[in-house]
């Protein structure tokens, strides 16, 4: 954490005093009580320290406050909904700058199919706002309750329709930036075409809180999908690569979703949460839920049900069936969603994001399968994700009584496997969660020095005092 404020050096007071007067009573405590829940993530693993936490408003008291702190030269921790996995959006010393009371969608234009949101919105609200207008956002995951905008964007969020609609990048049309010396930089137009030299938007996406703080931004909407949902068993993941080339061959373009989930993983969501079941209780040992949106409903439907014939007839499953009714849908994405929650009551596990391509996932998923059985006596596996993306989540797991419990002890033994497995492959120790600073140390065995002298050049240009969530991603000193 070299580049990190230390915890114990005390603010400076006349700073202070200045953001009290700047923002109000709503808008700053130093309440111990209302900050921790901010400096520890959802899952108790990181656990940091602020002594201040402000909570502007407006883009122009965010301004202020970056300018304040600037004349200061005080850091500070950009915060959403924190949920993000990679404690990227802890603090350790620096002031949070909670992104909570900016939460106003500006605007709609269901013409230009765009819709504008301040950083702070929660992703369900925007899903909300644009189902009011008869319109769609299409980013889709488990934190949508509390996940924001501004978050999403800079963690540059993946989730569950990625096949059909990309990462958060592909969904922004522009954006709003207070820089780290202050300055607002508005450039929420939504145009769909813009070649004036650099796009700056997407230095900002993915930058998680290091180079300026997202204040709003233009979000790309879409036509209301119709969509069609099926459940289906398999043997291997190899059949599911070769089942997700069916359904393209009969979908196109139009396959939505396509996860992966083990049998083992959908049965301990069945014990710990609540109305979980296994929609086909059988003996293989994956499942792969698909969508598909089309035209019409029936059409999708008619698509899945002539897929999940020729998958039978061709052995790529051993079951399957299509939801009737949305609540079934529902039902069945419940049993996704509720997945990344499981772990915690039954097993310990080091978890990872990574992702290869697509046709390598069944490799992937064999040599490190081998690789732990090596490490770990009792490991149990636990994989599941966006098998349409090349995206895993790849939990290495035992049960909390295992006799020889192992996986605490060798995790970095285990992370290191597993990511060098992953970079054979020609994949990414982060596919969606970021980098934070879980994974900035390992980032200098996986890319070269050329891309992160790169990368500490875009930080320095744009955050020269280094303010911006100091020592995340990527370390400038
Ligand atoms: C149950 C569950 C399921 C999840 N599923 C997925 C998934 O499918 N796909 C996926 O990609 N992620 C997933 N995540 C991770 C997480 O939800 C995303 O990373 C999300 O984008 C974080 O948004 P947030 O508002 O909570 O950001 P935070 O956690 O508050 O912050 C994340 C990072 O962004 C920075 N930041 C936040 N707001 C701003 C801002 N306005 N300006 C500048 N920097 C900012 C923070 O400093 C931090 O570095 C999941 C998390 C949970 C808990």
């Amino acid at each position: 954490m070299d580049d990190m404020p230390s915890q114990s050096s005390p603010l400076n007071q006349d700073l202070i005093q200045s953001l009290k007067d700047l923002l109000g009573e709503k808008g700053w405590t130093d309440d111990q009580e209302i900050i921790s829940p901010h400096t520890s993530d959802w899952r108790g693993n990181f656990v940091g320290h602020s002594d201040f936490m402000v909570s502007p408003s407006t883009t122009e008291e965010v301004s202020e406050v970056m300018k304040l702190c600037h004349r200061y030269g005080q850091p500070v921790c950009p915060q959403g909904g924190n949920t993000g996995l990679v404690n990227g959006g802890i603090a350790y010393g620096e002031i949070v700058l909670s992104m909570a009371r900016m939460n106003n969608v500006r605007s709609i234009d269901t013409f230009n199919n765009s819709l504008v949101a301040e950083a702070g919105c929660i992703l369900a609200n925007v899903h909300t706002a644009a189902d009011e207008q008869d319109r769609y956002f299409p980013l889709s995951l488990g934190s949508q309750g509390s996940c924001t905008i501004g978050g999403l964007i800079s963690t540059n969020a993946g989730g569950v329709a990625v096949l059909r609609y990309g990462m958060m990048r592909d969904l922004l049309l522009g954006m709003e930036v207070v820089t780290a010396n202050g300055e607002i930089w508005s450039a929420l137009r939504g145009l769909r075409k813009d070649n004036t030299g650099y796009d700056l938007k997407h230095l900002f996406c993915g930058a998680e809180g290091t180079l300026g703080i997202v204040t709003a931004a233009t979000l790309k909407l879409f036509p209301k999908p119709k969509t069609a949902t099926a459940w289906l068993t398999l043997e291997t993941p190899q059949k599911a690569v070769e089942l997700l080339s069916l359904v393209r061959k009969h979908a196109g373009d139009s396959v939505t979703g396509f996860e992966i989930l083990p049998k083992v993983g959908v049965e301990l969501a069945a014990r710990e949460i609540d109305a979980v079941r296994d929609p086909l209780p059988n003996e293989a040992p994956w499942r792969i839920l698909l969508e598909v949106s089309l035209a019409s409903e029936d059409h999708a439907q008619d698509v899945l049900q002539t897929v999940l014939e020729k998958a039978l007839e061709d052995s790529l499953i051993t079951d399957g069936v299509v939801a009737a009714s949305l609540s079934q849908a529902e039902m069945f994405w419940h049993v996704r969603e509720s997945l990344p929650l499981v772990k915690r009551g039954f097993l310990t596990s080091v978890n990872h994001d990574i992702s290869v391509p697509v046709s390598k996932v069944p490799q992937f998923l064999e040599t490190t399968e081998a690789a732990m059985k090596e490490m770990v006596p009792d490991v149990e596996i636990f994989a599941f994700g966006h098998l349409g993306d090349g995206n895993i989540h790849y939990g290495v797991a035992e049960r909390t009584d295992a006799e020889n419990p192992t996986v605490k002890a060798k995790s970095l033994d285990i992370t290191f496997k597993v990511h060098q497995i992953v970079t054979d492959l020609g994949g990414s120790i982060s596919a969606e969660h970021g980098v934070g600073l879980l994974k900035r140390d390992e980032l200098p065995d996986h890319k070269s020095e050329t891309e992160l002298n790169m990368m500490r050049s875009i930080k320095k240009a744009l955050d020269p005092e280094n303010l911006m969530n100091p020592g995340r991603v990527i370390s400038v000193r």
